[in-house]
Protein backbone atom coordinates (compact mmCIF):
# COMPACT_ATOMS: atom_id res chain seq x y z
CA UNK A 1 0.00 0.00 0.00
CA UNK A 2 0.86 4.31 -0.25
CA UNK A 3 1.65 6.04 2.77
CA UNK A 4 0.32 9.60 2.74
CA UNK A 5 3.44 10.65 1.04
CA UNK A 6 2.77 8.28 -1.69
CA UNK A 7 5.55 5.83 -1.37
CA UNK A 8 4.85 2.22 -1.77
CA UNK A 9 5.39 0.09 0.91
CA UNK A 10 6.67 -3.45 0.02
CA UNK A 11 9.35 -4.23 2.29
CA UNK A 12 9.50 -5.20 6.40
CA UNK A 13 12.46 -5.84 8.04
CA UNK A 14 11.55 -7.40 11.22
CA UNK A 15 14.31 -8.15 14.01
CA UNK A 16 13.44 -11.61 15.66
CA UNK A 17 15.78 -11.18 18.74
CA UNK A 18 17.94 -8.27 20.56
CA UNK A 19 20.52 -10.66 21.55
CA UNK A 20 23.75 -10.99 20.07
CA UNK A 21 26.45 -13.57 20.49
CA UNK A 22 28.87 -10.46 19.38
CA UNK A 23 29.12 -6.85 21.08
CA UNK A 24 30.10 -4.69 18.16
CA UNK A 25 31.65 -1.64 19.79
CA UNK A 26 29.64 0.69 17.40
CA UNK A 27 26.35 -1.60 17.82
CA UNK A 28 26.39 -3.13 21.38
CA UNK A 29 27.74 -1.88 24.90
CA UNK A 30 30.47 -4.49 26.24
CA UNK A 31 28.14 -5.50 29.12
CA UNK A 32 25.31 -5.10 30.93
CA UNK A 33 22.86 -5.91 28.02
CA UNK A 34 19.24 -6.67 29.29
CA UNK A 35 18.16 -10.50 28.84
CA UNK A 36 14.34 -10.02 27.21
CA UNK A 37 12.20 -12.78 28.70
CA UNK A 38 11.74 -15.19 25.84
CA UNK A 39 8.01 -14.54 26.31
CA UNK A 40 8.35 -10.91 25.50
CA UNK A 41 9.73 -11.60 21.61
CA UNK A 42 7.27 -12.30 19.08
CA UNK A 43 7.05 -15.94 18.85
CA UNK A 44 6.99 -17.90 15.40
CA UNK A 45 3.29 -18.07 15.45
CA UNK A 46 3.16 -14.18 16.15
CA UNK A 47 5.45 -13.47 13.42
CA UNK A 48 3.57 -15.78 10.67
CA UNK A 49 0.70 -13.77 11.50
CA UNK A 50 2.29 -10.28 11.21
CA UNK A 51 4.01 -11.02 7.78
CA UNK A 52 0.27 -12.49 6.55
CA UNK A 53 -0.87 -8.97 7.69
CA UNK A 54 1.99 -7.32 5.99
CA UNK A 55 1.33 -9.22 2.65
CA UNK A 56 -2.36 -8.02 2.28
CA UNK A 57 -1.14 -4.74 2.56
CA UNK A 58 1.22 -5.44 -0.28
CA UNK A 59 4.54 -6.18 1.43
CA UNK A 60 6.20 -8.47 -0.38
CA UNK A 61 9.93 -9.02 0.47
CA UNK A 62 10.79 -9.82 4.20
CA UNK A 63 14.47 -9.45 5.97
CA UNK A 64 14.88 -11.12 9.24
CA UNK A 65 17.40 -9.02 10.98
CA UNK A 66 18.47 -8.15 14.61
CA UNK A 67 20.13 -8.59 17.43
CA UNK A 68 22.02 -12.05 15.84
CA UNK A 69 18.97 -13.83 13.74
CA UNK A 70 20.73 -17.08 14.15
CA UNK A 71 20.16 -17.22 18.11
CA UNK A 72 16.51 -18.21 17.74
CA UNK A 73 16.33 -21.52 17.31
CA UNK A 74 14.76 -23.63 14.58
CA UNK A 75 15.50 -20.11 12.09
CA UNK A 76 14.91 -22.42 9.04
CA UNK A 77 11.42 -23.47 10.68
CA UNK A 78 10.34 -19.48 10.91
CA UNK A 79 12.35 -19.02 7.11
CA UNK A 80 9.85 -22.20 5.72
CA UNK A 81 6.72 -20.80 7.71
CA UNK A 82 6.99 -17.28 6.22
CA UNK A 83 8.23 -18.50 2.75
CA UNK A 84 5.10 -20.14 2.17
CA UNK A 85 2.83 -17.60 2.79
CA UNK A 86 1.38 -16.21 -0.63
CA UNK A 87 2.69 -12.96 -1.58
CA UNK A 88 5.96 -12.85 -0.09
CA UNK A 89 8.53 -12.83 -3.12
CA UNK A 90 11.73 -12.49 -1.47
CA UNK A 91 13.13 -13.67 1.91
CA UNK A 92 16.04 -12.63 3.07
CA UNK A 93 19.12 -12.65 6.30
CA UNK A 94 21.26 -10.27 8.11
CA UNK A 95 23.66 -11.98 10.06
CA UNK A 96 26.93 -11.95 11.76
CA UNK A 97 27.55 -15.37 10.18
CA UNK A 98 29.03 -16.71 12.79
CA UNK A 99 26.56 -19.75 13.32
CA UNK A 100 25.30 -19.99 9.41
CA UNK A 101 28.16 -22.65 8.78
CA UNK A 102 25.99 -25.47 9.87
CA UNK A 103 22.66 -24.11 8.71
CA UNK A 104 22.89 -22.40 5.63
CA UNK A 105 22.11 -25.39 4.00
CA UNK A 106 18.68 -26.19 5.89
CA UNK A 107 18.03 -22.36 5.24
CA UNK A 108 17.93 -22.65 1.81
CA UNK A 109 16.23 -25.55 1.17
CA UNK A 110 13.89 -23.77 3.55
CA UNK A 111 13.17 -20.94 1.38
CA UNK A 112 15.41 -18.12 1.97
CA UNK A 113 16.77 -16.31 -1.34
CA UNK A 114 19.78 -14.34 -0.38
CA UNK A 115 21.84 -13.24 2.81
CA UNK A 116 23.67 -9.86 3.91
CA UNK A 117 26.49 -11.07 6.07
CA UNK A 118 28.30 -8.68 8.59
CA UNK A 119 32.03 -8.35 8.38
CA UNK A 120 33.91 -5.59 9.16
CA UNK A 121 37.80 -6.95 9.17
CA UNK A 122 40.27 -9.41 7.41
CA UNK A 123 42.84 -9.76 10.81
CA UNK A 124 41.48 -11.37 13.16
CA UNK A 125 42.86 -8.94 15.92
CA UNK A 126 41.45 -6.22 14.40
CA UNK A 127 37.90 -8.33 13.55
CA UNK A 128 37.97 -9.19 17.88
CA UNK A 129 38.63 -5.96 18.94
CA UNK A 130 35.46 -4.50 16.43
CA UNK A 131 33.14 -7.10 17.91
CA UNK A 132 34.76 -7.86 21.06
CA UNK A 133 33.41 -11.85 21.20
CA UNK A 134 33.59 -13.00 17.45
CA UNK A 135 35.58 -14.81 15.98
CA UNK A 136 36.85 -14.58 12.37
CA UNK A 137 36.98 -18.00 11.11
CA UNK A 138 33.70 -18.58 12.11
CA UNK A 139 32.03 -15.89 10.08
CA UNK A 140 34.29 -17.18 6.84
CA UNK A 141 33.32 -20.27 7.25
CA UNK A 142 29.57 -18.71 7.21
CA UNK A 143 30.29 -16.88 4.04
CA UNK A 144 31.74 -20.57 2.47
CA UNK A 145 28.33 -22.07 3.37
CA UNK A 146 25.98 -19.48 2.22
CA UNK A 147 27.92 -19.54 -1.29
CA UNK A 148 28.04 -23.00 -1.35
CA UNK A 149 24.13 -23.27 -0.42
CA UNK A 150 23.37 -20.69 -3.52
CA UNK A 151 22.33 -18.32 -1.41
CA UNK A 152 22.06 -15.20 -3.80
CA UNK A 153 23.48 -12.72 -3.77
CA UNK A 154 25.32 -13.34 -0.74
CA UNK A 155 26.37 -9.81 0.56
CA UNK A 156 28.94 -8.05 2.63
CA UNK A 157 28.31 -5.39 5.18
CA UNK A 158 31.30 -3.31 6.61
CA UNK A 159 31.22 -0.34 8.74
CA UNK A 160 34.62 1.55 9.18
CA UNK A 161 35.53 3.09 12.56
CA UNK A 162 38.04 5.94 12.26
CA UNK A 163 41.72 4.49 13.07
CA UNK A 164 40.43 0.78 14.07
CA UNK A 165 39.54 -0.94 10.77
CA UNK A 166 40.43 1.67 7.99
CA UNK A 167 43.40 -0.37 7.10
CA UNK A 168 40.96 -3.41 6.59
CA UNK A 169 39.54 -1.54 4.00
CA UNK A 170 41.57 -3.11 1.12
CA UNK A 171 42.11 -6.39 2.36
CA UNK A 172 38.15 -6.81 2.51
CA UNK A 173 38.08 -5.08 -1.12
CA UNK A 174 40.34 -8.03 -2.47
CA UNK A 175 38.46 -11.18 -0.44
CA UNK A 176 34.80 -9.94 -1.84
CA UNK A 177 36.12 -9.40 -5.45
CA UNK A 178 37.72 -12.84 -5.13
CA UNK A 179 35.28 -14.62 -3.41
CA UNK A 180 32.91 -12.77 -6.03
CA UNK A 181 30.50 -10.99 -3.52
CA UNK A 182 29.52 -7.65 -3.24
CA UNK A 183 30.98 -5.69 -0.55
CA UNK A 184 29.14 -2.73 1.04
CA UNK A 185 30.64 0.21 3.58
CA UNK A 186 27.95 1.50 5.98
CA UNK A 187 27.89 4.94 7.00
CA UNK A 188 27.70 5.16 10.70
CA UNK A 189 24.11 6.18 12.27
CA UNK A 190 23.96 8.15 15.26
CA UNK A 191 22.26 5.16 17.15
CA UNK A 192 22.84 2.78 20.26
CA UNK A 193 26.70 2.77 20.81
CA UNK A 194 27.38 4.99 18.23
CA UNK A 195 25.18 7.85 19.73
CA UNK A 196 27.47 8.08 22.26
CA UNK A 197 30.24 10.47 20.67
CA UNK A 198 33.17 7.46 21.48
CA UNK A 199 33.02 6.15 18.42
CA UNK A 200 34.28 7.85 14.59
CA UNK A 201 33.48 6.44 11.77
CA UNK A 202 35.22 6.90 8.88
CA UNK A 203 32.98 9.17 6.20
CA UNK A 204 32.55 6.59 3.03
CA UNK A 205 33.97 9.60 0.31
CA UNK A 206 37.51 9.19 2.39
CA UNK A 207 36.38 5.05 2.04
CA UNK A 208 35.96 5.68 -1.72
CA UNK A 209 39.36 7.42 -1.89
CA UNK A 210 41.06 5.28 -0.25
CA UNK A 211 39.50 2.46 -2.40
CA UNK A 212 40.16 4.80 -5.39
CA UNK A 213 44.47 4.38 -4.35
CA UNK A 214 44.35 0.88 -6.11
CA UNK A 215 41.11 0.53 -7.73
CA UNK A 216 39.21 1.67 -10.52
CA UNK A 217 35.46 2.68 -9.59
CA UNK A 218 33.17 2.69 -12.73
CA UNK A 219 29.34 3.88 -11.03
CA UNK A 220 27.01 1.14 -12.22
CA UNK A 221 23.61 2.69 -13.08
CA UNK A 222 19.87 1.31 -13.33
CA UNK A 223 18.26 -0.22 -10.47
CA UNK A 224 19.82 -0.07 -6.99
CA UNK A 225 17.95 -2.70 -4.49
CA UNK A 226 15.98 -2.00 -1.92
CA UNK A 227 17.65 0.87 -0.50
CA UNK A 228 19.90 4.46 -0.27
CA UNK A 229 23.06 2.29 -2.21
CA UNK A 230 25.16 3.57 -4.63
CA UNK A 231 27.35 0.76 -6.49
CA UNK A 232 30.19 0.67 -8.52
CA UNK A 233 32.14 -1.94 -10.15
CA UNK A 234 35.87 -2.08 -8.65
CA UNK A 235 38.53 -3.41 -10.66
CA UNK A 236 42.08 -3.88 -10.26
CA UNK A 237 44.65 -5.95 -12.64
CA UNK A 238 42.92 -8.72 -13.94
CA UNK A 239 40.56 -8.39 -10.88
CA UNK A 240 36.92 -6.96 -10.76
CA UNK A 241 34.05 -6.95 -7.99
CA UNK A 242 31.24 -4.84 -7.42
CA UNK A 243 31.20 -2.56 -3.89
CA UNK A 244 28.19 -0.58 -2.71
CA UNK A 245 28.31 2.92 -0.38
CA UNK A 246 25.26 3.05 1.79
CA UNK A 247 24.53 7.05 3.09
CA UNK A 248 21.36 6.76 5.11
CA UNK A 249 22.69 10.10 6.80
CA UNK A 250 24.63 12.16 3.88
CA UNK A 251 21.95 11.68 1.07
CA UNK A 252 18.59 11.93 1.78
CA UNK A 253 16.87 8.45 0.53
CA UNK A 254 13.35 9.16 2.35
CA UNK A 255 11.66 10.29 -1.39
CA UNK A 256 11.96 6.68 -2.36
CA UNK A 257 11.81 4.47 1.06
CA UNK A 258 9.86 1.41 1.03
CA UNK A 259 10.03 -0.07 4.30
CA UNK A 260 8.92 -0.44 7.72
CA UNK A 261 10.68 -2.24 10.93
CA UNK A 262 9.10 -4.15 13.68
CA UNK A 263 10.74 -5.00 16.77
CA UNK A 264 11.41 -8.37 18.26
CA UNK A 265 8.64 -6.92 20.72
CA UNK A 266 6.78 -6.21 17.80
CA UNK A 267 6.83 -2.72 17.81
CA UNK A 268 6.20 -1.17 14.30
CA UNK A 269 9.29 1.44 13.55
CA UNK A 270 8.09 3.28 10.64
CA UNK A 271 11.25 5.47 10.61
CA UNK A 272 14.28 4.24 11.51
CA UNK A 273 15.90 7.56 12.21
CA UNK A 274 13.26 8.50 14.21
CA UNK A 275 11.73 7.72 17.43
CA UNK A 276 8.38 6.76 17.00
CA UNK A 277 7.13 3.73 18.07
CA UNK A 278 3.81 1.83 18.02
CA UNK A 279 3.16 -0.86 19.69
CA UNK A 280 0.82 -3.98 17.68
CA UNK A 281 -0.17 -5.20 21.27
CA UNK A 282 -0.27 -8.43 18.84
CA UNK A 283 -0.21 -11.95 21.12
CA UNK A 284 -0.77 -15.30 19.97
CA UNK A 285 -4.48 -14.26 19.86
CA UNK A 286 -4.71 -11.78 17.65
CA UNK A 287 -6.42 -11.94 14.19
CA UNK A 288 -4.37 -11.67 10.99
CA UNK A 289 -7.19 -9.24 10.27
CA UNK A 290 -6.89 -6.98 12.99
CA UNK A 291 -2.84 -6.75 12.74
CA UNK A 292 -3.76 -5.74 9.34
CA UNK A 293 -5.94 -2.66 10.56
CA UNK A 294 -3.58 -1.92 13.07
CA UNK A 295 -0.80 -1.91 10.33
CA UNK A 296 -2.55 -0.27 7.72
CA UNK A 297 -2.82 2.64 10.03
CA UNK A 298 0.41 2.84 11.12
CA UNK A 299 1.93 2.92 7.28
CA UNK A 300 -1.20 5.52 6.19
CA UNK A 301 0.85 7.46 9.46
CA UNK A 302 4.32 7.12 8.47
CA UNK A 303 6.54 10.27 8.77
CA UNK A 304 8.59 11.93 5.84
CA UNK A 305 11.53 11.52 7.07
CA UNK A 306 14.89 11.71 9.03
CA UNK A 307 16.27 14.36 11.15
CA UNK A 308 19.99 13.48 11.30
CA UNK A 309 21.31 15.90 9.14
CA UNK A 310 20.71 17.96 12.21
CA UNK A 311 23.14 16.57 14.13
CA UNK A 312 20.27 14.52 16.07
CA UNK A 313 20.57 10.68 17.89
CA UNK A 314 17.96 8.89 17.32
CA UNK A 315 16.44 6.82 20.92
CA UNK A 316 16.65 3.15 20.46
CA UNK A 317 19.09 0.07 19.93
CA UNK A 318 20.12 -0.83 16.27
CA UNK A 319 20.33 -4.31 17.83
CA UNK A 320 16.88 -3.95 19.14
CA UNK A 321 15.53 -2.46 16.17
CA UNK A 322 17.26 -4.23 13.66
CA UNK A 323 19.98 -2.74 11.14
N1 LIG B 1 23.68 -9.20 13.90
C1 LIG B 1 23.43 -9.05 12.52
C2 LIG B 1 24.59 -8.43 11.80
O1 LIG B 1 25.49 -7.92 12.45
O2 LIG B 1 24.56 -8.45 10.57
C3 LIG B 1 22.16 -8.31 12.19
C4 LIG B 1 21.86 -7.08 12.99
S1 LIG B 1 23.02 -5.74 12.84
C5 LIG B 1 22.24 -4.51 13.84
C6 LIG B 1 22.73 -5.26 11.16
C7 LIG B 1 23.73 -4.32 10.56
O3 LIG B 1 23.67 -3.09 11.24
C8 LIG B 1 25.17 -4.79 10.65
O4 LIG B 1 25.72 -4.81 9.35
C9 LIG B 1 25.86 -3.73 11.48
O5 LIG B 1 27.16 -3.48 11.04
C10 LIG B 1 24.96 -2.54 11.27
N2 LIG B 1 24.98 -1.57 12.34
C11 LIG B 1 24.88 -1.74 13.68
N3 LIG B 1 24.92 -0.55 14.33
C12 LIG B 1 25.04 0.39 13.37
C13 LIG B 1 25.11 1.82 13.37
N4 LIG B 1 25.04 2.54 14.48
N5 LIG B 1 25.21 2.44 12.17
C14 LIG B 1 25.27 1.74 11.01
N6 LIG B 1 25.19 0.41 10.94
C15 LIG B 1 25.09 -0.25 12.10
FE1 LIG C 1 25.49 -8.13 17.11
FE2 LIG C 1 25.09 -7.37 14.62
FE3 LIG C 1 25.12 -5.56 16.60
FE4 LIG C 1 27.38 -6.76 15.91
S1 LIG C 1 26.14 -5.40 14.61
S2 LIG C 1 26.61 -6.50 18.01
S3 LIG C 1 26.72 -8.74 15.33
S4 LIG C 1 23.64 -7.14 16.34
Amino acid sequence: MKDSFGRDITYLRLSLTGRCNFRCKYCMPEEGIEKLPREEILSFEEIVNLVRAASELGINKVRFTGGEPLTRKDLPGLVKMVDAIEGIDELSLTTNGSSLSGVAEDLSQAGLDRVNISIDAMDPEVFAEITRRGELSSVLAGIEAAKRAKLDPVKLNTVIIKDVNESEIGPLMEFAAAEDLVLRFIELMPMGEAAKGAIESLPLNKVEKIIKRKWTLEEISGPQGNGPAKYYRASRRNTSGKVGFIFPLSRSFCDDCNRIRITSRGKVRPCLARDEEYDLGINENTSVDVITTRLRKIIEEKPYGHRWEKQDTTAGEMSEIGG
